[in-house]
């Protein structure tokens, strides 16, 4: 049976070829937030091992078990972090995308040197300048991830956006790796079901998919 996973998985290679990209150069990070771990472990056991959630509380619920029946799982923060779950979020995951303020920079740096843990680090940017929604804004994003690095001491890996919903998501994409480009950070975090291929085109290296893989959530 051709799983929902399999389906992405060829459309990315698909998006690769056509992007003139090498084949496996885009990482896809298996959404699995609002999902049981027995709804989890048949994409584990097609192989899937870089998976996201949204929230550090329901991610300290299920992966810990996940994690010690698969120990090379590769888990990524892709929600909202408070600093008072820095400690958690640190301990738990292995990448965290959504670096956006000097407090949650200030934590998690701390965090990491109290605890010895290597995370791979992504800014979050408000690529739509919306109200409601995490990550810096655009035009601040240099000094941003300029003071990740001097002031907190961090390793900055990446840039990541979610675009508006309601607009075209490839200008925001194509803003993201400007950023980027400019700041010298190679990894680019945009991408979900309804648009990863045009993440692709516009150089994403990490692509985040829920409901294509795992279906509609409830
Ligand atoms: C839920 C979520 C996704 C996955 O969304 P789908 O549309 O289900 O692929 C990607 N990124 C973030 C930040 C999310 O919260």
């Amino acid at each position: 049976m051709t799983s929902g996973l399999d389906i992405v998985r060829s459309r990315i290679a698909a998006a690769e070829g056509d992007a003139a990209r090498p084949p496996g150069s885009v990482r896809l990070i298996a959404v699995s937030k609002t999902f049981d771990a027995d709804t989890i472990f048949p994409v584990i056991n097609a192989g899937q091992r870089v998976f996201g959630e949204n929230r550090v509380q329901e991610a300290q619920g299920k992966w810990p078990a996940l994690k010690d029946r698969t120990p090379d799982i590769d888990l990524h923060l892709i929600g909202p972090l408070q600093s008072n779950k820095a400690g958690a979020a640190v301990a738990l995951f292995d990448a965290i995308h959504t670096v956006d303020r000097d407090k949650i920079a200030r934590a998690i740096a701390k965090e990491i040197e109290r605890q010895g843990r290597r995370l791979r680090l992504l800014v979050q940017v408000n690529t739509g300048a919306e109200a409601q929604k995490a990550g810096v804004l655009p035009q601040e994003a240099d000094a941003f991830v300029a003071r990740c690095q001097s002031t907190h001491g961090l390793t900055i890996d990446g840039l990541m956006c979610i675009p508006p919903f309601d607009e075209p998501a490839a200008p925001h994409f194509a803003l993201l790796a400007k950023i980027a480009k400019r700041t010298g950070l190679r990894s680019l975090s945009m991408g979900m079901s309804a648009d990863f291929e045009t993440a692709i085109a516009l150089g994403a290296t990490d692509v985040r998919v829920g409901s294509a893989i795992f279906g509609v959530r409830g």
